[in-house]
């Protein structure tokens, strides 16, 4: 079975929906680091309110709160022996270094996920979420059965501050600039897999719980 891995690609390509559909199928953790930034704004806390404009906004948070945030993560998973799923890390050569240099990370598969631009923008200025349990919907391709409501606890669907269009430019253009060289950088280290992000969740899990 795959082992800790990385979901690589551009925002709004799936990377979350996807690692946390393998994450229910597996015993792999779901570690998203947008999700604890996000977490940290919600709640108000010293790093959430120092973070909430940087992320709102698309740009990326300082590798050294990110970096440290990831690395006491990872410690206490390997030291419970449990194996995991980044999403959203690293996403700077930084980044990328400083985990190649965490003992405990020992990464096995690095999965690029791709699509088109177009498709990109459209998945992101639809997508809608709920505060409570974080679930997501998208307007066209997977509306809520209760309209603007969550199915799961009713509470009033939002759009992410950071889903707003001179967000997701910005994401866009942060992404080529920051996280692009990635891609290459574990082509190299030839544990890169890439697959079109245009199939379903379902197909794309199903595949990678065939890899070895
Ligand atoms: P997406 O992949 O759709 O952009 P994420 O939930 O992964 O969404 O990330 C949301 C935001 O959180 C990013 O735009 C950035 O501000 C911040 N963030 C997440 N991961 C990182 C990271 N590894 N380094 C720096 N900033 C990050």
């Amino acid at each position: 079975m795959i082992k800790n891995i990385i979901f690589l690609g551009a925002p709004g390509v799936g990377k979350g929906t996807i690692a946390s559909l393998l994450s229910q199928k597996t015993d792999l953790i779901h570690l998203s680091t947008g999700e604890i930034f996000r977490a940290a704004i919600r709640n108000k806390t010293k790093l959430g309110l120092e973070l909430k404009n940087i992320v709102e906004s698309g740009n990326y948070v300082p590798d050294e709160i990110t970096n440290a945030i990831v690395e006491e993560k990872i410690k206490e998973l390997n030291s419970k022996n449990i194996n995991f799923i980044l999403d959203g890390y690293p996403r700077t050569i930084n980044q990328a270094n400083f985990l190649d240099n965490l003992e405990s990370a020992n990464i096995s598969k690095v999965i690029l996920l791709t699509a088109p631009n177009e498709i990109i923008i459209q998945r992101l200025s639809k997508r809608r979420y709920c505060p409570t349990c974080s679930a997501t919907y998208h307007l066209d391709f997977k509306p809520s059965k209760k309209i603007n409501l969550c199915e799961n606890d009713d509470t009033l669907l939002l759009q992410r501050k950071d889903d707003e269009e001179e967000s997701i430019v910005r994401r866009l253009e942060v992404y080529n600039s920051e996280t692009k060289v990635l891609v290459d950088f574990y082509k190299e280290k030839k544990i890169l897999i890439e697959i079109e992000a245009t199939q379903s969740p379902e197909e794309i899990v199903n595949y990678l719980l065939k890899q070895k």
